[in-house]
């Protein structure tokens, strides 16, 4: 199972002299398994970039699954600059939240709307499939990949994802806040022996996740105290505050390893295979 890394930020696009070790673009991800099942997950600004690439891997038709943790705007605002929706023989299933009145096609469908854009969702060519899916749903991706997903603690809510295929398990936690005394079970659920677990690590400092706490993010401390009870394989730190520079989430690298020696940082174009350790 493949695991490419096109956006790493959370909340805004911050590309600059600054970030370019990390990257800038918001939270996009691409999972590829070994019978060539396409799973990207959220369409952060790093979606337009997987386009391009996808459009050159798969000339002919690109057929594939969007994973959409949450409708936040740094998790969708790409959306509409995937380029692979403009043609008319791609076919991708969206997935979401079961909202009570709100419904998912509507959102993301809110994008596209004049004065902001200059075209419709309903007028894109390619056939866009909506599926919503409530807490603890199961799907069954092609014949081998089963996805596992769970709400976490967030405001709005927040998809979680586990992926399982072929015994390599690939987690995906991007936006959550744990309480005080407990950690998300929802997060330990999906992470529990994961091969990869990738982890909000929005806060650089403890002061600053309590002072923010509303926010519904994590703090690099959290994400690697999450690793260690739940017994993942690697913990890629992922969704930095705009705020953080390269050399600050270097730095939060150096000090997560302190608690979870296998971290490692979820980083613009970062390609993993999992599992990473085989024998
Ligand atoms: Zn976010
Ligand atoms: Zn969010």
């Amino acid at each position: 199972m493949r695991v490419r890394f096109w956006g790493v930020r959370g909340t805004i696009p911050v590309p600059g002299p600054d970030t370019i070790r990390i990257g800038g673009n918001t939270s996009c991800v691409e999972v590829y398994t070994p019978d060539k099942q396409l799973i990207i997950i959220d369409a952060g600004s790093g979606i337009r970039r997987l386009g391009q690439t996808l459009e050159k891997e798969h000339p002919g038709r690109i057929i594939g699954n969007i994973l959409i943790s949450h409708t936040h705007w740094d998790h969708i605002q790409g959306f509409p600059f995937f380029t692979p929706v403009f043609g008319r023989s791609n076919r991708f299933v969206l997935v979401g939240q079961k909202r009570v009145g709100q419904r998912l096609e509507q959102i993301l469908a809110g994008q596209f709307i004049a004065p902001y854009l200059p075209y419709r969702y309903n007028s894109l060519p390619a056939d866009l499939l909506v599926k919503e899916v409530g807490e603890d749903e199961t799907l069954i991706i092609g014949d081998n990949t089963v996805v596992k997903v769970a709400n976490l603690n967030h405001p709005g809510g927040c998809l979680g994802f586990r992926i399982e295929n072929n015994g390599a398990v690939f987690t995906y936690c991007s936006d959550v806040s744990h309480g005080d005394d407990a950690f998300d079970p929802n997060v330990l659920k999906l992470a529990e022996g994961a091969d990869l677990l990738v982890h909000d690590s929005h806060f650089g400092t403890t002061e600053e996740r309590n002072k923010f706490a509303h926010w519904g993010h994590s703090s690099w401390e959290e994400a690697a105290q999450v690793a260690l009870e739940a017994n993942v394989g690697t913990l890629a730190l992922f969704h930095y505050s705009p705020d953080l520079d390269d050399d600050s989430v270097e730095r939060i690298l150096d000090q997560t390893k302190k608690i979870f020696p296998r971290t490692i940082l979820a980083t613009e174009g970062l390609e993993l295979n999992l599992p990473l350790h085989e024998e």
